[in-house]
């Protein structure tokens, strides 16, 4: 799955949202969020963020990293 770091944090330009094939992208507090059972992995949602704040699970920079299991989370109430 592909997952929304930090830099998305207040900001929400939701660019990705109209990018994603699946409508998997979701709205919440503070930042946007990709549900990881719903996103088939398709990488368009990356690169139309301004901010560069998509990244695939596995790419995540060592100090965004904790972003994998936040947006897990997000969702898991479900
Ligand atoms: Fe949607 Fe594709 Fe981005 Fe997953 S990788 S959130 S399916 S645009």
């Amino acid at each position: 799955t592909y997952v929304i770091a930090q830099p998305c944090v207040d900001l929400k330009d939701k660019a990705c949202v109209d990018e994603c094939p699946v409508d998997c992208i979701y709205e919440g507090p503070r930042k946007m969020y990709i549900n990881p059972d719903e996103c088939v992995d398709c990488g368009a949602c990356e690169p139309v963020c301004p901010v560069e704040a998509i990244f695939y699970e596995d790419s995540l920079p060592d100090e965004l990293a904790a972003y994998a299991a936040v947006d897990r989370e997000f969702f898991a109430a479900d």
